[in-house]
């Protein structure tokens, strides 16, 4: 028996989606940095020192070839199993006769561990070279906890994702794709709004910002960028890293503001507000809303074209399943599932570019601060020994934030149009 998919239907939502998302990241997304001045970064070697520059390249390169290597080895293995009939043999054998619903959670687990043990080496390497550098002083126990947690999130959310298209497409063969988009578009807000009350928890404890000084200067900011906040949290970060950092996460409700401890610890109080204007200014721009409303649109995007190729000769044949309501497909599912998140790994950085380089010219605005703008970029990237001008390939799939050059010169080119 085949079951197939309304094929006109699948391409419908699929060219709607996509020109949807084209238009509204074309509208929504401030594509111009800085309202169109040009950028013009000044050289690493200008404001860096020569030992900064030769730290900072050398361990860059040596992150870049363990987390490539490892990111290529992930998407090779995963093709490997879920574009050849190893990965559908693998389900049928280790299944046996458990019900499909059990057996998929099951195959979905195997799957993520196969992956990270045979990436595990990669990762121990680039967290021998992180101590050695100094970037963290996190004990092995703690970066195992650490790994096997991440590894618990992404199974609940692989086997979510991969229960809900094989049951809905046991139910309904051929517009199964168009309910899943639909459920997902809901599941894509519901994770934003709750992954920092259900999953951030798991990672890190958080405290209230200590009232004093400090915190009175962060809300007398947040009133200045006309920006409601709920909360301002204190992550304890130092617990794994020694870099500095803040973000926004949630939506509505649960949308807070976390502030590393370390930023806290090791900025000056400047400098520390140069980067809490920055995460209001997410805020006052909805970004993390703006943000999930593309990515849902992307999933939709992604659902469909997922949907046309499960139902292509070619990719059954060569997976050795029916389809997708055949539980076996769990391996193929997951393979294309991980390669699309390869493919749009450079567009969704590019949106988030844009959104952090607006988030820094409103930042640099709010405070009038260039000074402290500069020194904590500055201090930031030499914390993170980031590699102030990385490979082009890099910047392009990894990249979600403007190198420092870049940061600098935007803070040069708001200093130029604010007189
Ligand atoms: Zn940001």
């Amino acid at each position: 028996m085949e079951a197939r998919i309304d094929r006109r239907g699948a391409w419908l939502v699929l060219s709607g989606a996509t020109v949807l998302l084209v238009v509204l990241a074309a509208v929504m997304v401030p594509w111009s940095w800085v309202g169109g001045a040009t950028l013009d970064p000044p050289a690493a070697g200008d404001v860096f020192s020569r030992d900064q520059l030769e730290k900072a390249e050398s361990h860059a390169a040596a992150l870049r070839a363990l987390s490539w290597t490892s990111y290529l080895v992930t998407l090779v293995l995963s093709l490997a199993l879920g574009l050849t009939r190893v990965g559908s043999a693998l389900f049928r054998r280790v299944t046996g006769r458990l019900p499909w619903w059990l057996a998929v959670p099951w195959v979905a687990l195997l799957l993520l561990v196969l992956g990270r043990l045979v990436t595990l080496p990669l990762s121990l390497l680039a967290r021998r070279r992180n101590l050695e550098d100094g970037l963290t002083n996190q004990g092995l126990a703690g970066y195992l906890t650490d790994l096997a947690l991440s590894l618990l999130v992404s199974w609940a959310l692989l086997s979510v994702l991969l229960l809900l298209f094989i049951g809905v497409a046991r139910r309904s063969p051929r517009w199964w794709f168009a309910w899943c988009a639909a459920v997902l578009v809901g599941f894509t807000f519901f994770v934003s709004l709750l992954y920092p009350v259900l999953v951030e928890p798991l990672f890190n404890d958080f405290e209230q910002l200590p009232d004093g000084p400090f915190e009175e200067a962060v809300l007398a900011l947040a009133e200045e960028e006309g920006v409601a906040v709920r909360e301002v949290l204190v992550s304890d970060a130092s617990r794994r890293t020694t870099t500095l950092n803040a973000y926004v996460s949630g939506l509505g409700g649960t949308r807070r503001i976390v502030l590393y401890d370390n930023l806290l610890a090791d900025a000056t109080p400047e400098e520390a507000l140069s980067v809490v204007a920055h995460e209001l200014a997410h805020a006052r721009h909805r970004d993390v809303f703006l943000g999930t409303g593309l990515g849902a649109l992307g999933v939709v995007v992604g659902v469909a074209a997922l949907a046309l190729l499960l139902d292509s000769g070619w990719v059954r044949r060569r997976a050795g399943v029916r389809g997708a309501a055949d539980p076996a497909a769990a391996a193929v599912i997951a393979a294309l599932v991980s390669l699309g998140g390869v493919v749009s790994s450079p567009a969704q950085n590019a949106v988030s570019r844009a959104i952090e380089a607006r988030a820094d010219v409103t930042a640099l605005e709010a405070t009038d601060d260039t000074e402290a703008f500069r020194s904590v970029q500055l201090r930031l990237a030499e914390r993170s020994l980031a590699d102030p001008t990385p490979p082009l390939v890099g910047y392009v799939w990894f990249s979600s934030h403007p190198t420092v050059l870049q940061r600098l010169a935007i803070a040069d080119a708001v200093e130029r149009s604010g007189g």
